[in-house]
């Protein structure tokens, strides 16, 4: 059931995101977790098992203010978010019982599917099953206590594990992790070797952390958070140029311009973004080939506008603030490193490929390309 008319947690989320800037310089160093900003999004209930129950406007209104208000949090909070999605969509009865009550009493959860040639290799023993290999860039380990690490099971499939971490062997290497940007995600790299599951901790079954649109669809939410960071860049450059008396000077009132007309093109992405997700109903696992295709493309529009907004947004605020802006007395250096680090997620090159794809495949005019038909609908809930 969804908790449509419950308190607004996005409102929480937006008195919380001053905090969250205030303190994101303490907490940018390499190695570092934000530990107390995790302890303030569970006292505000931004944890619970609860929130994947909203409707998806309010999931991305507080994804949007997380990232306003740090990105590294954002990513984590991010990761969170979607792993309770999956064990939503994917788990059985029980483990969706056990998994929420984890989250419930505390325990983060993350997704950590990313590995280089040494990855996550899944393998039947007496024992259960035997987890050996590494993942790169898993968000929060050594923090995270519940991630869904996907390995590749008896070399025939991909298979999501959400990890009671009390029981594993990690060998987690901060040192791996020096990045750009994003330092306080503590995205290390992590060996599973001498783990062992149960099939127990199986979430779903073999490939289904790739069905379609849950997985490419779910990247409006990291967009979310991106576009809460380029909003943040916009208020802060407002506040720097109204400090430094440089606000009423015509060339700074264009760029302030162009900075907000594309802050509120990303809100309408939001939007959009919401009612495409809403469309799917109460699962995405249960849509019909056209509409699942059709929020695929959608999706990847998004991350294609995101990151042109964010980048335009970016330059305007360099050049807005110049070199005594981009001093690490401001936080301008901090939001542009993490943002620039942020956006570099996977297929970028790809992706405008596939919203072609789509439109080209599509008889409908360009008016209703992005609608869902009623018979499509009707099909989906049969
Ligand atoms: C802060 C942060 C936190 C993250 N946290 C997590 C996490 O918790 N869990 C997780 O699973 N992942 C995480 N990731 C990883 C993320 O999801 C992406 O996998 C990662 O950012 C990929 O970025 P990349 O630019 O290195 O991609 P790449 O795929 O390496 O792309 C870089 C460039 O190489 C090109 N390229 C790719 N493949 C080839 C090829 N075979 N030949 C030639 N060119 C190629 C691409 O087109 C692109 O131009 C995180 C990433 C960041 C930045």
């Amino acid at each position: 059931m969804r908790m449509r008319g419950a308190m607004k947690l996005s409102a929480r989320a937006a008195d919380l995101a001053p905090r969250l800037l205030d303190n994101a310089a303490q907490v940018d160093c390499d190695g570092r977790f934000p530990t107390q900003e995790f302890a303030w999004l569970q006292q505000q209930g931004l944890l619970n098992s609860g929130v994947v129950q909203l409707p998806a406007a309010e999931i991305l209104e507080i994804l949007w203010h997380v990232g306003r208000g740090n990105l590294a949090v954002g990513r984590l909070y991010e990761g969170h978010i979607n792993a309770l999605q999956l064990i939503s969509w994917f788990g059985d009865q029980k483990q969706r019982e056990r998994l929420f009550a984890d989250a419930d009493d505390g325990n983060l959860f993350a997704v950590w599917n990313t590995q280089a040639g040494d990855g996550v290799v899944l393998n039947q023993s007496e024992n259960g099953w035997q987890m050996s290999g590494a993942k790169t860039f898993c968000s929060g380990a050594g923090h995270v206590t519940r991630p869904i690490v996907t390995g590749s099971l008896n070399s025939s499939g991909w298979q999501m594990v959400c990890l009671p971490v009390e029981e594993a062997v990690l060998e987690i290497d901060s040192s791996w992790w020096q990045p750009m940007g994003m330092r306080a995600s503590a995205s290390f790299k992590t060996n599973f070797s001498g783990s062992f599951v149960s099939s127990n901790d199986f979430i779903g079954k073999s490939d289904d952390y790739y069905s379609q649109p849950a997985f490419s669809g779910g990247a409006i939410r990291f967009c979310a958070v991106q576009l809460g960071g380029a909003a943040a860049i916009f208020d802060e450059t407002r506040r720097f140029l109204r400090e430094v008396g440089r606000a009423e000077d015509p060339f700074q009132e264009s760029r302030i311009g162009q900075m907000a007309m594309r802050i509120q093109s990303g809100r309408q992405w939001l939007k959009n973004a919401a009612e495409m997700w809403e469309s799917l109903g109460e699962s995405p696992l249960k849509v019909g080939d056209t509409t699942a295709k059709r929020m695929v493309a959608f999706a990847a529009m998004m991350r294609i506008a995101t990151e042109e907004i964010c980048e335009a947004v970016m330059q305007f605020a360099e050049r807005s603030v110049g070199a005594r802006g981009l001093m690490r007395t401001e936080p301008f250096e901090r939001m542009i490193r993490d943002l620039t680090m942020y956006l570099k997620q996977p297929h970028l090159d790809e992706i405008p490929g596939r919203v072609g794809k789509f439109t080209l495949e599509s008889e409908l005019e360009s008016y209703s390309l992005w609608q869902s038909t009623e018979t499509e609908i009707l099909n989906a809930t049969e």
